[in-house]
């Protein structure tokens, strides 16, 4: 993709994020949770010239908790991820637009494949749609199209999908929502000693290197790998990743404040001005 493929304005004078919430963060937290996120993208918006797209994840384990046949399963087939998908997809954007609407905003849903990202019109008309939503206040919730992604189609994971939003929306930062507080220097489930990593400002092959790619990772934190990696590209793109923990009263804001809370991964670029 080259630079006036991903050219997009934001809102006049705004700064734009894209928040990522990953599967374990919406289902653990559900309506609660989703309400204080939402009440953050609503004061975002307000008090810091912040606006935020969305990337949430959670449709396949929605709806495998209500399936009884699929609740167990290890190994699902691809259809079978499909069809959870499609019947869990609606679940998750109810308890969005209840939290959005608590908060009187309104939401937005948008499902992507990779292809849509990669081909130069249809990016074009995804990128078009965000800046009129965001131009009405609207507030983008996406999520890959896991109903029609065959796995040669797939973004693979939401980090990966989330980055690439951030990439081609020119967002200024990408927040990955999860469970662990960050990246830890060591394994702090096998080592009490082990620090969060407060600021990384590369993620070098060595680090990907010596992070499991499975659940649980070599630093304790699961799904890490992908995480690094959805950084590592936002990074080369010009585009800062912090990692924090998503149900840590006020996060959002806290980011906002550039806290000491999370890992926050540096960018390797200036993006140009938009
Ligand atoms: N798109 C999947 C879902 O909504 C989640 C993918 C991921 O967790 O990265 O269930």
């Amino acid at each position: 993709m080259s630079k006036s493929q991903t050219e997009t304005k934001s809102t006049q004078g705004m700064r734009r994020w894209v928040v990522k919430a990953g599967s374990n963060m919406v289902l653990s937290g559900g309506p609660l949770l989703l309400r204080t996120w939402m009440q953050q993208v609503a004061q975002l918006r307000r008090e810091h010239n912040i606006e935020v797209i969305w990337v949430t994840s959670g449709a396949i384990a929605s709806a495998a908790d209500r399936v009884p046949s699929a609740r167990v399963k290890k190994n699902r087939t691809l259809s079978e991820k499909q069809a959870l998908s499609a019947i869990g997809q609606p679940m998750v954007m109810d308890l969005y637009n209840l939290a959005l609407n608590a908060t009187g905003l309104l939401g937005a849903q948008i499902l992507l494949t990779y292809d849509d990202i990669a081909d130069d019109q249809r990016r074009r008309n995804f990128q078009n749609t965000v800046e009129q939503l965001l131009a009405w206040d609207v507030t983008p919730v996406l999520n890959e199209n896991d109903a029609v992604a065959t796995e040669e189609i797939k973004f693979g994971d939401n980090d990966s999908l989330s980055a690439r939003v951030a990439w081609v929306t020119r967002a200024e930062r990408l927040l990955i929502l999860t469970d662990v507080a960050g990246l830890y220097d060591s394994d702090p489930r096998k080592n009490p000693d082990a620090q969060r990593v407060t600021n990384l400002k590369r993620v070098t092959q060595e680090l990907l290197d010596s992070t499991d790619k499975g659940s649980g990772s070599s630093r304790g934190t699961g799904g890490m790998y992908s995480k690094l990696s959805a950084a590592q590209l936002a990074a080369e793109h010009g585009v800062e990743t912090w990692l924090v923990q998503g149900d840590v009263p006020s996060v959002l804001l806290q980011v906002a404040n550039n806290a000491d809370v999370g890992t926050r991964i540096d960018a390797m670029r200036r993006r140009s001005e938009k």
